[in-house]
């Protein structure tokens, strides 16, 4: 066993004493947890770390109260707090992206976005989206979500020859299907989003332009990404992707949306907001307003960049050939390994990414062609630019070793991981 970390029972039992006596068993796995999270190279990019004082807000006796409503108009009393908190978190909001409205209540980013259908769609109205498999996000009117059973999704991609969305593909699709809501954004678009140009498509037809900024939100709180704030009518966001917030969302808009908004988050789809959670958005935010937390936001993109191309010197495909955020696609295809065979080898290997569609993948959702991988966790641990060669090299070794079965590369990777990690200590985790 190594010596720079504490033993975990000694570990649990000084810092969750009360989880520890009464249920032990949960107590360790938290601490189990810890440790992976501590020990692994995370690089999903819908992941993060947030920080020690994230952490110690959402874990508070907020969570004990019952606020259905909104500050000043509850349904239930004893909100002289809850009010002043759920206030706090509006107004770092709004000044934060500059929106006039800001609604932080939805659950996550799926109920949030489902919020938006109940507040501009009757059920069988037209909603325009990016495909799932093409880096959009579900709920934006994929087939297998609500949002595409009931609704009429129809789907925009990106380009074969650029790996890039083509606005006039989205401008034909508008004007022969003219949707009332188009959603912009996705989950797995390394390329900056053109706001603008999707607003004029929706001013042009008609629509209600919705910014999905799930995973780009810290990026535009820090100023590495434009903001949509100019452009969108709303703007969706989870709060605990690169915002590096807790698990939640947000809906901000322009005042005219703010009663539709905030009538579809409740009483329309919740019941009582998650007290907890919002407090611990409202330390966030105010992290996010942050000079550190700039500098943060573009170090999260240089590092992207820099293993981007430390990849592509090693003869990994990217798609759209590189990134402007915070994330890379990587088809495999060329490198003769499926994604979740590279992505089993690597998390054996320490390293955390999720095996993903590419656009136009030939192989199946469930067993397709690339990885998916980002730089906001390791860069919240303070891993600079000069580590990416390191780590390309890593992911190179043990893509080849995942196609080879030499099992001794991936465990020899893996100790080398361990030691970078421990290198650069991860917020809100114990320091051995
Ligand atoms: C993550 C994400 C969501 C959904 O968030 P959950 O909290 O997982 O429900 C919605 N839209 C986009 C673009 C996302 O990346």
């Amino acid at each position: 066993m190594r010596q720079t970390r504490e033993d975990p029972v000694t570990t649990s039992e000084n810092r969750r004493p009360a989880l520890t006596a009464t249920d032990p068993e949960l107590a360790a796995l938290v601490t189990a947890e810890e440790r992976l999270q501590a020990d692994t190279l995370r690089l999903i990019p819908s992941e993060n770390y947030v920080s020690a004082a994230v952490l110690e807000a959402s874990g508070t006796v907020l969570q004990n109260k019952y606020s259905e409503g909104y500050p000043g108009k509850r349904y239930y009393e004893g909100q002289q707090i809850i009010d002043q908190v759920e206030t706090v978190a509006v107004e770092r909001a709004t000044s934060l992206f500059g929106m006039d409205h800001a609604n932080v209540q939805p659950y996550s980013g799926s109920p949030a976005n489902l919020a938006v259908y109940l507040a501009f769609l009757q059920p069988g109205d037209t909603v325009l989206g990016m495909s799932l498999p093409m880096g959009g996000h579900l709920t934006h009117g994929w087939g297998v979500s609500a949002t595409g059973t009931w609704f009429r999704g129809v789907q925009y991609g990106v380009r074969r020859d650029t790996g890039r969305i083509d606005l006039d593909e989205v401008r034909d699709l508008a004007l022969a299907e003219r949707p009332k809501v188009i959603f912009c954004g996705g989950t797995a678009v390394p390329r900056e989003i053109d706001f603008a140009g999707f607003a004029e498509i929706a001013e042009e037809t008609g629509a209600v332009l919705v910014a999905d900024i799930a995973h780009i939100a810290g990026l535009i709180a820090g100023g590495a990404h434009p903001s949509p704030a100019p452009y969108a009518d709303v703007v969706s966001t989870t709060t605990h992707k690169t915002l590096r917030g807790p698990r939640g969302a947000m809906l901000l808009s322009r005042a005219e949306h703010a009663r539709a908004i905030d009538r579809a988050v409740f009483p329309g789809l919740q019941g009582g907001p998650h007290n907890q959670t919002t407090a611990a958005i409202a330390v966030a935010l105010k992290e996010a307003a942050t000079p550190g937390f700039s500098a943060y936001a573009h170090q999260v993109v240089a590092n992207a960049r820099a293993l981007g191309e430390e990849l592509a010197s090693r003869g990994f495909d990217l798609v759209s050939g590189g990134t402007d955020n915070h994330l890379l696609l990587i088809d495999l295809t060329g490198k003769d390994v499926p994604g979740k065979i590279a992505a089993k080898a690597l998390d054996r290997a320490g390293i955390v990414v999720n095996y993903n569609a590419v656009p136009y993948d030939p192989r199946k959702p469930f067993d397709p062609s690339g990885i998916r991988i980002g730089t906001p966790a390791l860069t919240s641990r303070g891993i600079p630019a000069s580590e990416m060669g390191t780590v390309a090299e890593w992911i190179d070794r043990v893509v080849v070793a995942a196609r080879t079965g030499d099992e001794t590369v991936v465990e020899k990777v893996r100790a080398e991981v361990r030691t970078l990690m421990d290198a650069y200590p991860a917020p809100g985790l114990p320091v051995g």
